[in-house]
């Protein structure tokens, strides 16, 4: 499984940069989790967009769905060149909730919407896929994915604050992507549905996790101090998202 960093920021793309989304390939499959802004121009670098079999969304704030509809508007010109089987929708897999917005992702022949909740369990190729809500705060759901594919597990914490329930879920992942929002200065007195780079640490450790990916970070960040406040991980390497990091599990 290989796992590539195509955005990673948050709340807004910095200069060239893009909010989260992260391409997975396996043999037979290759997913899309959430799809910032900017995800589809750095998505382009490594596959056509055709190419993909399925997107992830974690959740409908704007960091992480701002290209869907420009992916969409692609798969459907796409179709009309004949690149992609024009009755081949791209499955979007994604909380039913807001209505609204669940909606939209159903788009002419381009996309298919199916809701996921905490009980689904899907499999896309060699990939088995189950879903953990999150403690995000707004009372919409936001579901984290665990990914597993030929005996390695990868979780992606999506937006996660720290009432979320990751027992059984994140245990020994091969890789944690979690995020952490705020460095020890900025981090806000009162919980509101993110992690600070220090308690992303915290949970990675206390979870034995083989390896963490910090992510979700205002593109102004010093990637030294990300680093240092990542400290209480020890059990295995920390890395800080940058767009283009890659891992192979
Ligand atoms: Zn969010
Ligand atoms: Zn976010």
């Amino acid at each position: 499984m290989r796992v590539t960093v195509l955005g990673y920021q948050s709340p807004y793309p910095g200069p060239g940069g893009a909010t989260p989304g992260y391409w997975v390939e396996t043999n037979e499959g290759k997913l899309l989790l959430d799809c910032g802004s900017g995800v589809l121009s750095r998505l382009g670098v490594y596959l056509p967009l055709y190419d993909l079999d399925a997107l992830l969304l974690s959740h409908y704030h704007h960091d992480h769905v701002a290209d869907v509809g420009v992916l969409q508007y692609g798969l459907m010109v796409h179709q009309l060149f004949g690149q992609r089987p024009a009755d081949k929708p791209l499955p979007v897999y994604a909380p039913a909730f807001p209505e609204q917005q669940a909606k939209s992702l159903t788009y002419r022949e381009a996309t298919r919407f199916f809701p996921v909740d905490e009980r689904s369990k899907l499999s896309i190729g060699d990939v088995h896929v189950s879903f953990l809500r999150t403690d995000h705060g707004d009372g919409d759901p936001c579901y984290a994915v665990r990914l597993e594919a030929n005996g390695k597990t990868l979780v992606y914490g999506a937006d996660s604050g720290p009432g979320t329930q990751w027992r059984g879920f994140v245990d020994q992942a091969d890789l944690f992507i979690c995020e952490g929002t705020y460095l020890d200065q900025n981090r806000p007195a009162k919980p509101n549905g993110h992690l600070s780079v220090r308690q992303a640490a915290e949970l990675a450790q206390a979870h034995d996790c083989r390896s963490l990916l910090i992510t979700h970070l205002f593109h102004g960040y010093e990637e030294s101090n990300v680093l240092s406040q990542a400290e209480a991980f020890v059990a295995g390497p920390v890395h800080v998202a940058r767009i283009g990091w890659q891992i192979e599990l």
